[in-house]
């Protein structure tokens, strides 16, 4: 029996160029650890890398587990808050892990939200050149989402992410039990891209999700496992087929054309979550209205989708939000492009998973939204 089955956890399979790893999801998965650890990494030390927030929360009961066990551990901590995801941070953390003798033989555990995934994925990928790291998400985001896959990285002036390394994990460690102590805003932020994976990829997984809503705002730890390594799993497979995002991963994209664009305009007032469920509530209007998206999407996914998004900040000029959207990653010969629907669970294939959409098409339906707040 693996170390996995012994825990009785929930294991999805990620397969990456590197070789792969498992997603292991189940309640009580921190006290368990070390032995995790053990299986995957021959190291010598471990550098637990957290928040402010979630340090006193799980990193160090995460401390305390692995110095039990007798494993050689030390915790380093940054203030918590996308503020934090920048060089000045990936610096500091490198110097601290210099100082403090960290050599080849150390193994990164980065133990928080998504902020702490990427920013301790990046110290590791180039750490000495890079070291292994585990991923301990403790959100909902972090654990649907931002560990899986391998995306590593800070934000810079210019944009969100720009700065960066795919550096898969060795394993990735999601224990819903931690949820309990997560905010419950951060909670809704976060199961929106679940949504989303449902929207883009599943029905069945859509319409769970849609049933069990109040179970995981309550971070039932049950239901909250269930539906985490579902939403994992077609996370997984995506990136199984498209490690370094050059065609399917753009999938993941759905909403994320014009829920980027409101976010950067307000300031990043609009949280993301809030911003992704506006983004495929307008993107699902751009489908219908383009003739690829099945007519009343948009009015299927409002009941579901708007307690997410919320209003929109009347402060957002439609004249803000457009120049983000020429300068998304997505656009490809000045114009920009679109992930659309084909139904709910179903994404259209349009040219390389994406559409080109008509300007003037984005500007209505943006500008009809910021009138209605
Ligand atoms: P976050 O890490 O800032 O966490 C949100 C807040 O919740 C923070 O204040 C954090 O301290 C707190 N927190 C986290 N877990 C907690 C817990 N269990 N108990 C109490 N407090 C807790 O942000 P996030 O929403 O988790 O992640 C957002 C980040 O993820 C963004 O930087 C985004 O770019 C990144 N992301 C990366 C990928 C990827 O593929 N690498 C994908 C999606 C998102």
């Amino acid at each position: 029996m693996s170390v996995a089955e012994e825990t009785g956890a929930t294991r999805v399979e990620v397969r990456s160029a590197g070789g792969g790893y498992d997603v292991l999801v189940g309640p009580g998965l921190l006290q368990r650890l070390p032995v995790l650890l053990e299986d995957v990494v021959d190291a010598g030390r471990f550098a637990i890398i957290s928040d402010s927030n979630v340090a006193p929360l799980h990193g160090d009961a995460a401390l305390e587990v692995l110095r039990e066990a007798g494993l050689d551990a030390a915790l380093f901590t940054f203030p918590a808050g996308e503020a934090s995801k920048t060089r000045k941070s990936w610096s500091i953390l490198t110097d601290e892990l210099l100082e403090a003798g960290f050599g080849r033989d150390a193994c990164v555990v980065a133990v928080g939200g998504g902020v702490t995934t990427d920013l301790a994925g990046f110290v590791a990928a180039t750490y000495l050149r890079g070291i292994p790291v585990v991923q301990v998400p403790t959100s909902y985001l972090a654990m649907i989402d931002a560990s899986v896959g391998g995306k590593t990285g800070v934000d810079v002036k210019a944009g969100k992410n720009l700065v960066g390394a795919f550096h898969p994990p060795r394993l990735v460690v999601a224990d819903p039990e931690v949820i309990s102590t997560l905010p419950s805003g951060e909670r809704a932020q976060g199961l929106v891209e679940a949504l989303k994976h449902g929207a883009i990829l599943d029905l069945r997984h859509y319409e769970e999700l849609v049933q069990e809503l109040d179970a995981l705002l309550d971070a039932n730890p049950v239901v909250a496992t269930s539906l985490i390594a579902d939403s994992v799993s077609l996370k997984a497979a995506v990136v199984t087929e498209d490690e370094f995002e050059s065609g399917y991963r753009q999938v993941l994209n759905f909403g994320h054309t014009l829920g980027h664009a409101l976010e950067a305009a307000s300031g990043y007032a609009l949280g993301h979550g809030s911003a992704v469920a506006w983004g495929m509530l307008l993107e699902a209007e751009v489908g219908e209205r383009m003739g690829i998206t099945e007519p009343g999407t948009r009015a299927r996914l409002e009941p579901v989708l708007s307690p997410f998004a919320g209003s929109l900040p009347s402060s957002i000029a439609l004249g803000e939000v457009l120049p983000y959207l020429r300068t998304d990653k997505k656009v490809r010969g000045g114009k920009p492009r679109v992930v659309l629907l084909r139904r709910i669970g179903e994404v259209d294939p349009g040219t390389r998973w994406s559409h080109e959409a008509p300007e003037e098409l984005l500007e209505a339906v943006l500008r009809e939204a910021l009138e209605r707040a």
